[in-house]
């Protein structure tokens, strides 16, 4: 087992997740098998309660956990899926310890987080390695280093990397190096208090990675690689990229796949990024371009998003068209005009999942103008289930049609809670979750796009569309072309417009540089021929 530890330092928000994501592609390209691990030092058991605001989106795996959104990056860089254990956090590890104890498993000791709760992550680190069968685990940490709720995970990597022994574990520190003053000199101070930090936890990082604006010069870097006792090819810049996908790249350029084989006992053999590079060289192509308005109520953040930004991002890196997402916030289109006049100007219309009362008259308006102006339109859960909202008030003319989750004893509930959330108090983990088989009707629109009429798609709802009304649906244009097995609907679509189609689930986590959803293709394919631009590039092959 080998361990490659990620920290972070100065300040959150540097890329961490991006910065382990690209060390994982990294070894990936030289034939090692690797995962990740991401350690969330918050009390949170998992991440589905928690405002987007907070953390950005809540991402979902195929077990149906609710995990923080850089296991979505994990998933997109390495193109493989991860399961519910590969995200730690301080509630599940003190929830399995308070259970121990309770079962009596410590009996005569007294419980404390060193050596319980410590021991508890590291025999979870080790389990994952185990049922993994990764060769390389890298460990990200959440957090800055010197925050109080890290240092029983830091503590823990320490001691593992001592049970390991040498050459099993690489420690990578990603800081800051900012630029001020005039004549824009980047700093390294911050990076040597934080550096000390580590050092006063007792880890010793083997390879500094800076982030900042620019490039770091070599005279910087020498200074960071002196004052931080670390060799020079150990200290890596990344400066800001136009598009996550390149970091991998500028990790290799500056040697960092030599660097950390050589630390780690690997084998050394050249990488080989397959189609990564060629999905480079085509996003950057971006010739003509498309916009897509998405309409939410988390737009201030766009980490609220960051899966359907993705999805994008993979369609661009295939079409070579760029996709310019602009954003707007459902709750000023009922207050101002001219903003739904915009949408209405946009090439496409992307509704995405959300709860509760806050934007959504705002959705249903950007929905019927996407509707009636015949623009390519895709509905994701709360988008899909406004769009029978929308189709019930104006056309079948059920003008208090609603969700019960926002209108309880609406006259007209066309969406309502799902039989099994019926008596559901708790909040946690509690929705209808994870990958679930969709049976797509054949020769549908929808069926056509996938190129198949069985999928599997990750769910996250409570609500679902009312089946006394499909037959309405069906009777006046909107159809039902996918459904789960025990016959809820899954999908909606209508024929008679260029693209409208409401998805139950969430496409946007499937979807990855190498393989885009064909959903989101589909929708951009769609706008690009409202705008009559072509792609620059061949057609891919049909979908297996
Ligand atoms: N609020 C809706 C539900 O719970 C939609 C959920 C979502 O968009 N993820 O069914």
């Amino acid at each position: 087992m080998k361990v490659i530890v990620v920290s972070g330092g100065v300040i959150s928000g540097l890329g961490k997740g991006i910065t382990t994501s690209s060390l994982g592609r990294l070894l990936k390209a030289r034939g090692i098998p690797v995962t990740i691990i991401k350690i969330d030092p918050y009390l949170n058991v998992d991440a589905g309660t928690m405002n987007p605001y907070q953390h950005g989106e809540v991402f979902v795996l195929d077990d149906g956990t609710e995990v923080d959104l850089d296991l979505g990056n994990y998933e997109r860089f390495l193109g493989q899926s991860l399961v519910g254990t590969h995200n730690l956090t301080t509630g599940k590890i003190y929830r399995s310890v308070i259970e121990k104890e309770r079962r009596g498993d410590y009996l005569g000791n007294t419980v404390q987080i060193i050596p319980h709760v410590t021991g508890e992550i590291k025999r979870t680190i080790r389990e994952v390695a185990q049922s993994s069968g990764a060769e390389v685990v890298l460990v990200e940490v959440g957090g800055t280093v010197g925050d109080i709720e890290s240092m029983p995970f830091l503590e823990a990597l320490r001691e593992l990397s001592y049970e390991l022994g040498e050459g099993h574990m690489a420690f990578v520190h990603t800081t800051l190096v900012p630029v001020v003053g005039p004549v824009g000199e980047s700093k390294t101070k911050p990076t040597q208090h934080s550096v000390r930090e580590l050092r006063a936890i007792g880890i010793r990082p083997n390879l500094i990675v800076a982030r900042g604006p620019s490039p770091l010069s070599p005279d910087i870097k020498a200074k960071i690689s002196l004052f931080c006792d670390v060799p020079p090819e150990g200290v890596i810049s990344i400066p800001d990229q136009p598009v996550i996908y390149e970091v991998p790249l500028v990790l290799e350029a500056q040697g960092v796949g030599t660097f950390l084989s050589r630390l780690l006992n690997l084998p050394e053999r050249p990488p080989d990024y397959g189609s990564w590079k060629e999905f480079l060289a085509t996003y950057r192509r971006g010739d003509n371009s498309i916009e897509v308005a998405v309409v939410g109520k988390y737009t201030e953040l766009r980490d609220a998003y960051l899966s359907h930004t993705e999805a994008f991002h993979h369609c661009q890196g295939h079409l070579g068209v760029e996709v310019r997402l602009q954003w707007y916030d459902a709750e000023d289109i009922p207050k101002s005009p001219s903003v739904l006049a915009r949408i209405e100007r946009s090439d496409a219309v992307l509704v995405p999942g959300g709860f509760g009362a806050r934007g959504v008259e705002g959705k249903v308006r950007a929905i019927e103008v996407a509707r009636t102006r015949g623009i390519p339109f895709l509905g994701v859960c709360y988008g899909f289930q406004m769009a029978a909202v929308e189709h019930a008030r104006n056309v079948l003319g059920l003008a208090a049609a609603h969700t019960t989750e926002i209108e309880a004893d609406t006259k007209d509930p066309v969406v309502c809670l799902l039989e099994a959330q019926k008596g559901q108090t708790d909040l946690g983990g509690t929705m209808r979750l994870g990958a679930q088989r969709v049976q797509l009707v054949e020769g549908s629109r929808v069926a056509q796009i996938y190129g198949k009429t069985e999928i599997w798609e990750r769910h996250r709802h409570r609500f679902e569309i009312n089946p006394a009304y499909v037959d309405r649906f069906e009777a006046t244009g909107l159809r039902v072309t996918g459904r789960a097995v025990d016959g809820r609907v899954e999908v909606l679509e209508t024929a008679d417009h260029p693209f409208f189609l409401g998805v139950q689930y969430h496409p946007e986590f499937l979807s990855r540089p190498e393989a885009p959803h064909p959903l989101y293709l589909a929708l951009v394919r769609a706008a690009m021929a409202r705008k009559e631009v072509a792609s620059p590039v061949a057609p891919a092959p049909a979908l297996a």
